[in-house]
């Protein structure tokens, strides 16, 4: 047993043989204390991030051998694992199954998760949410003593990075997240709720699965970069700022971070977490982060000044012509009705458009980008 218990830490961990992703995961685990909070017979649920139904070279998901050492890890102190998650689309046994076969979660079903095949909605109500007071989410999580988010590192289209608090978008049934990214258009509206899922159920454990992440068109289309990293957390705030620092942003730069600072439940820099490891070792070089960031450009200012600067600088998504196969699955899921096929292509409503980049994070061969403005490329350069 340790002497010292740190907040966070980042461990090597260079690829996802088995025998090292248990080294890194017991490493990391041992750092800020310990599984002895794991008791015979607890109901512990994972919650993976399975954005998109792809084989784990695209770097979309997190890794099916983390999953499954840390479920190990888990059952050998005598506690029951579900795997859970709710990706964009419809909630249903057909839809998960398929996904849970392409990602690998089923190697984590051997190692002896059960795979979550409870597809309920319940209603929810968290009378200390600043923003998400009443809301639905995903059934099977009442079914869970606690609950370990354990994403991967990625950039991410409409929020700049998705890290370990991002992750809990997916404790929200399937299509009721389309309903949300209506409700809260805005940025920080977004973030906030984000922010209120997170509080609400209160992970035990935050991991991140760095050892690919990916940047560029994030988050289910970008690149897949080397990294070589897990990181561990009490919080997602601590752990998401250990991510904040590998792909290269400010934490007031990712707006899930900047709520939970204003709000006072984050630290605001990760020189104040105690952290076991050393980020700056696994910083990804020129890491192309998502161009959302052109809009945390204009948070400072104000009144005309702040709807101008938006107007000339906030991205909008746009469908490069050569990739796209014309499947209408973004006219299908963007949430204010913004898209329509004209000619097997999207055609974008921008007046209707609220920027939630749906439509860029769910198509499935990436021909949705993240345009800049060309005054933000011209200012960017
Ligand atoms: S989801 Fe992608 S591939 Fe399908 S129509 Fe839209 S842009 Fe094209
Ligand atoms: S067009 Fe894309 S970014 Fe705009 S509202 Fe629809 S899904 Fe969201």
């Amino acid at each position: 047993m340790r002497n010292t218990v740190y907040d966070a830490a980042i461990v090597p961990c260079p690829d996802y043989e088995a025998e090292h992703v248990r080294a890194a995961l017991t490493e990391a685990l041992d750092a800020i204390g310990g599984l002895d909070w794991v008791k015979a017979g607890m109901k512990v649920g994972i919650k993976p991030n399975l954005a998109a139904a792809k084989t784990p070279e695209f770097a979309v998901c997190t890794h099916p051998v983390m999953v499954a050492e840390l479920t190990k890890m888990l059952i050998e102190r005598g506690a029951q694992v579900t795997i859970g998650e709710s990706p964009g689309g419809i909630y249903t046994a057909a839809a998960l199954n398929h996904s849970y076969s392409a990602t690998g979660m089923t190697l984590a079903a051997e190692a002896g998760a059960k795979l979550n095949d409870d597809f309920s909605s319940k209603e929810g109500h968290f009378a200390d949410a600043k923003v998400l007071k009443s809301f639905h989410y995903t059934g099977w999580l009442d079914d869970v003593d606690v609950l370990i988010t354990f994403a991967k590192l990625k950039t991410h289209g409409m929020m700049g990075m998705t890290g370990a608090l991002k992750n809990l978008y997916g404790t929200i049934p399937g299509t009721v997240k389309l309903e949300y990214h209506y409700r809260f258009p805005n940025h920080e509206d977004f973030s906030n709720m984000l922010v209120d899922i997170y509080e609400y159920n209160h992970p035990v454990l935050a991991l991140i699965d760095a050892v690919t992440a990916m940047d560029g068109n994030g988050p289910t289309a970008g690149r897949p970069r080397e990294c070589g990293a897990l990181i561990a957390a009490h919080t997602a705030y601590d752990a998401d700022l250990v991510g904040a620092r590998l792909i290269g942003v400010e934490p007031m730069d990712v707006p899930t971070i900047a709520a939970a600072i204003e709000r006072g439940l984050s630290r605001d820099s990760l020189d104040k977490v105690s952290l076991y490891g050393d980020a700056d070792r696994f910083i990804i070089k020129d890491c192309e982060l998502t161009p959302r960031h052109d809009i945390t450009s204009v948070k400072n200012t104000r009144g005309v000044t702040r709807a101008f600067m938006k107007m000339v600088m906030a991205s909008k998504p746009a469908a490069v012509k050569s990739e796209c196969i014309g499947c209408g699955l973004c006219a299908k899921l963007c949430p204010a009705k913004a898209i329509t096929m004209k000619n097997k292509l999207p055609s974008i409503d921008r007046k209707k458009c609220i920027r939630c980049f749906c439509c860029q994070e769910f198509c499935p061969k990436g021909a949705m980008k993240v345009k800049r403005t060309a005054i933000a490329r011209l200012l960017n350069k």
